[in-house]
């Protein structure tokens, strides 16, 4: 299971800002997981532009999310999990 796109999934369609009412081109991947319901290796992707790739990050960490913000090409096998407990890593 590797990363997905929320919001879009059309390969090789143009990412789009994923802030409500935003429809700028993104340039930044926010990736992040719900501990709760995804498995670790479980990889959510929420595209960004510059404007708001901090409030998209800023609005899961305040949620204890595990995030990682990545370029918009660069892929995540896995979130670096610093907030939850380690389970014991499974490579
Ligand atoms: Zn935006």
């Amino acid at each position: 299971m590797g990363a997905t796109f929320d919001l879009f999934t059309e390969p090789g369609a143009t990412p789009v800002c994923s802030r409500a009412g935003c429809s700028s081109t993104a340039s930044w991947r926010v990736n992040w997981r719900n501990p709760r319901i995804h498995a670790a290796d479980r990889v959510k992707i929420w595209a960004a532009c510059d404007d708001h790739c901090a409030f998209l990050a800023d609005y899961l960490r305040s949620r204890s999310f595990p995030v990682q913000v990545t370029g918009i090409d660069e892929d995540l096998d896995a979130l670096d999990d610093t907030t939850a407990r380690v389970a014991g890593d499974g490579r």
